[in-house]
């Protein structure tokens, strides 16, 4: 599968603490100056599309906490050959920044939101702001974007009652509700043990509820997700099952944390890194080099290649 999607991680922080992905270890974050600048980001990102790449995810930590993030987004918008320009974000400081961030070219945008009750999204992210997030999910669906996601992780015990209110929203909002399925990726996640609620527990629940979802065909912009309707609805629901299926044979992506770490698979060692290139002034073509090897190597990765062990999304970016 050619390597065509780059999710690039642009900070560390992030201004929620979630049970299942911040690191235990609190407040251990890179140094201001190991992360990436703006520049250097941009010309990462050109040279990744200079291979091949046609898709660029922003993530993090939490991408709207970096600093001048809609300069930002207007450089790398502007890299030649880039087709699609997406950002997955917590939403809490959407509300100001969705409209910005479209005209300065984001093309799609995915909220993370793991439930829609005041107390157990507190019990979840360690801080209240609900009513922020409703307010980042109304500004981009004002904003114009060709897409607007929601992902919710749905975990036993916690948010697994929500299943049917989440799909619920797709009856009148034009936005599609995906249910990702928990991985115990980090020490802290780990600590969740039976967390795990299955993507076909949860379409039990929907369907129960609120009746068949309908199978719809698969669109690019889906990824590994499996996308269906609830009759009348505005909106879609999908299900990306990293638990309870397989993917791997048709994942088309690599990810860079914010200090230019480069990962073949999200589970696998960071292989390669960028920063000294990018910071000693290599020329374009030793930076084209080393992508090509990353690519390789991708391209030799199985499920049973060396795994990292645990994985930090909060850095990594999910
Ligand atoms: N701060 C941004 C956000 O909240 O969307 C971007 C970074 S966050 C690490 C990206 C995604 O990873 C979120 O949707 C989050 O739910 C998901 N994630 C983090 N840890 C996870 C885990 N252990 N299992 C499944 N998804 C996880």
């Amino acid at each position: 599968m050619a390597v065509d999607y780059l999710r690039l991680s642009l900070t560390d922080r992030c201004n929620l603490n979630c049970v299942y992905c911040t690191p235990l270890e609190k407040g251990k974050f890179l140094r201001h100056e190991e992360l990436l600048r703006h520049e250097e980001l941009t010309r990462a990102a050109a040279a990744f599309v200079r291979a091949g790449v046609r898709k660029i995810r922003l993530t993090g930590g939490e991408p709207l906490v970096k600093k001048n993030v809609v300069g930002l987004v207007g450089m790398l918008a502007a890299v030649p050959g880039l087709r699609e320009l997406a950002l997955t974000t917590n939403g809490l400081l959407l509300g100001k920044l969705a409209g910005p961030l479209r005209e300065a070219g984001l093309d799609r945008v995915n909220i993370s939101l793991d439930s829609l009750r005041e107390e157990t999204f507190r019990k979840i992210t360690g801080s209240s702001g609900l009513d922020k997030v409703w307010a980042g999910i109304s500004a981009a669906l004002a904003a114009g974007y060709s897409g607007v996601k929601l992902n919710t992780v749905l975990m036993k015990g916690l948010n697994d009652g929500e299943a049917a209110d989440f799909a619920r929203l797709s009856l009148e909002l034009p936005l599609t509700v995906r249910f990702i399925e928990f991985y115990p990726a980090n020490e802290r996640s780990a600590r969740l043990k039976g967390a795990l609620f299955t993507t076909a527990e949860t379409k039990r629940r929907i369907e129960d509820a609120l009746g068949p979802l309908e199978r719809l065909p698969a669109a690019a912009s889906d990824g590994p997700a499996s996308v269906y309707r609830l009759r009348g609805a505005k909106g879609r629901v999908g299900f990306i099952s990293g638990r309870s299926d397989y993917f791997c044979g048709s994942c088309n992506r690599v990810r860079m944390d914010c200090a230019g770490r480069v990962y073949p698979c999200l589970f696998s060692p960071a292989t390669h890194g960028l920063k000294d290139l990018l910071r000693g002034g290599a020329p374009d073509a030793v930076l084209d080099d080393r992508i090509k090897k990353i690519f390789l190597v991708k391209s030799s990765y199985r499920k049973d290649s060396p795994s990292a062990g645990h994985v930090e999304m909060s850095s990594i970016g999910g």
